[in-house]
């Protein structure tokens, strides 16, 4: 027997072989289209690797077009017929009975995460209780749809309400950043309105939503109600994102991809949501309590080596903190541990690609040639045990202004700007000052200042005195071009719906 330990126990857990289905280990996977495990029409295959030693973990179909076309076909005739037919309680019973899976089978998903795209272990299986709860939650919600019945002024007898109905075929394209909270944010809604969904995975991530798909059928999800076809963007996103046959398309991803979505939606008018890139301000206040804020203010940046879109990569500090502040965060950031996620004490893994990783360096270079003085950090590497894989420091940048490169563009890698600032005006004015829209964070001990900031950034999430805080009822999603629609809360639920008002006339 493998012995796993209990995220929540901290104890050792036995975990016969058996309950290991996906095993990471290079061999040639199918994907799940209309309740079956297929090869891509071309036969066609495509490798992805670990991201920290670039060894190929596995092989999977290259769907396109063509897959695309059964794939959504499939979701039709399932959203038509026999899944027409489930009943809300149904609906919700499959919710929880997925959720109990993904429990069971918790440790294999974390790994099978870290593995494809070098998530720390130690977050992997600490998201457990999170995606847990999304599934739940929308468990619960299955069961909570309803109209309104509404008393009309014309004259005659008439009844009039409102239905709520699901929207029909879901076309669900992610990022690699999170897989397994990425394909539940998605798929959850879906199963709880009724939906059916195609869901495309990143072609840099695509193992776990393959092991989800796994999970969804032994959890008895009917044929055509689930479906995921591996692919790269331009050859399965695209042919999705335009196809006829899906009534809606929602997105998580980098803005520039977001608009290409919008473009190809057109041709059916189908409806879209986006959770797109950020560039994300956190203030720090003069009277923050610094011992609590310099970890928090840190992660904010450095989490999933900040290859997170709310990372709160520009930091606004109040100028008679920021030396002390940049000091402290220098200190903590180069004792950060770095290494293969696999490793439970590894704080930084590397970046999910040498592209990225060279995206990334493309910064560093570029915040040094404007300028900015590098505090710690700021390098590759390429030593020893990191050769193989796409390492980076975690960076701290002083001396920023505003206009540098490293301050204004999404960097998607772990690197910080030091803004100082003198008035709370200011700050906000700064704060705001980008296209993008999706989180903030503040961190002061002044309660009137708290609510003052948070009403005042234009962002979708506003974190004071904590970051990274989601929680399956709130929702979450973007302000300018972060994106619109939202996940989570009863919000995301109606972005899966539409409302039909239905008039009776009595005689
Ligand atoms: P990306 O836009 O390159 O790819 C995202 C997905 O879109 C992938 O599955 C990709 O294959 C697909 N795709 C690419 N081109 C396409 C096209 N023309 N048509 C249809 N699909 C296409 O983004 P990425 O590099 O995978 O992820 C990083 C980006 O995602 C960052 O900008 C980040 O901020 C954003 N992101 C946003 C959120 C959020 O909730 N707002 C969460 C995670 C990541």
């Amino acid at each position: 027997p493998r012995q796993t330990m209990s995220v929540e126990t901290g104890k050792t857990d036995p975990m016969t072989e058996t309950d290991i289905r996906f095993p990471v280990d290079g061999r040639t996977r199918k994907m799940f289209v209309d309740g079956a495990w297929v090869e891509a029409r071309s036969g066609k295959v495509f490798e992805t690797r670990n991201p920290a030693t670039g060894e190929v973990i596995g092989r999977v179909p290259r769907g396109d077009a063509g897959d695309i076309d059964i794939a959504v076909a499939a979701a039709r005739r399932a959203f038509v017929g026999p899944w027409s037919r489930f009943k809300p309680f149904e609906r919700q019973a499959l919710l929880l009975r997925i959720a109990d899976l993904f429990e069971k089978h918790w440790e294999e998903i974390s790994r099978s995460d870290t593995a494809d795209m070098g998530m720390p272990i130690v977050r992997t299986r600490a998201n457990k209780l999170r995606v847990l709860g999304m599934l739940r939650y929308y468990a619960g919600m299955a069961t909570a749809i309803h109209g309104q019945t509404i008393d009309n002024s014309l004259p005659g007898d008439i009844v009039s309400f409102t239905r709520k109905e699901p929207v029909g075929v879901v076309g669900a394209i992610i990022p690699w950043n999170a897989p397994t909270a990425a394909s539940v944010w998605k798929i959850g809604p879906a199963l709880a309105t009724g939906c059916t969904i195609v869901l495309k995975p990143s072609e840099e991530a695509p193992l776990t939503p393959l092991l989800i798909a796994d999970l969804m059928n032994e959890a008895g999800v009917p044929p055509g109600v689930v479906n995921v076809v591996t692919g790269t963007g331009p050859e399965a996103g695209a042919p999705l994102a335009e196809h006829p046959g899906v009534d809606k398309i929602v997105f998580t991803g980098s803005t520039a991809t977001g608009q290409a979505i919008i473009r190809a939606s057109a041709g059916n008018l189908k409806r879209v949501s986006l959770e797109l890139g950020g560039k994300s301000p956190v203030i720090v206040c003069a009277d923050a309590d610094l011992d609590k804020a310099v970890p928090i203010a840190a992660m904010a940046a450095f989490a999933n080596s900040g290859q997170i879109c709310i990372a709160g990569s520009r930091l606004f500090v109040e100028r008679k903190i920021h030396d002390e502040l940049v000091e402290r965060l220098g200190k903590f950031a180069s004792a950060l541990k770095i290494g293969d996620g696999a490793d439970p004490t590894t704080e930084i893994g590397p970046l999910v690609s040498e592209r990225q990783l060279d995206k990334v360096e493309g910064f560093l270079n570029s915040g040094r040639d404007e300028g900015a003085k590098v505090v710690t950090g700021g390098r590759r590497l390429r030593e020893g045990s990191f050769a193989k894989g796409n390492f980076v420091e975690p960076t701290v940048f002083a001396g920023v202004s505003d206009n540098m490169q490293i301050a204004r563009d999404e960097i998607f890698g772990p690197v910080i700007s030091a803004l100082p600032f003198d008035t709370l005006d200011e700050a906000v004015d700064r704060a705001n000052a980008t296209p993008y829209g999706l989180a903030a964070g503040v961190f002061t001990r002044d309660v009137s200042k708290a609510h003052v900031l948070s009403r005042s950034l234009r962002a979708g999430s506003v974190w004071v005195n904590t970051y990274h805080a989601i929680d399956p009822a709130l929702p979450f999603g973007g302000y300018k071009m972060s994106g619109y629609g939202r996940e989570g809360g009863t919000e995301q639920l109606d972005e899966y719906l539409n409302t039909k008002g239905v008039w009776i006339k009595l005689d």
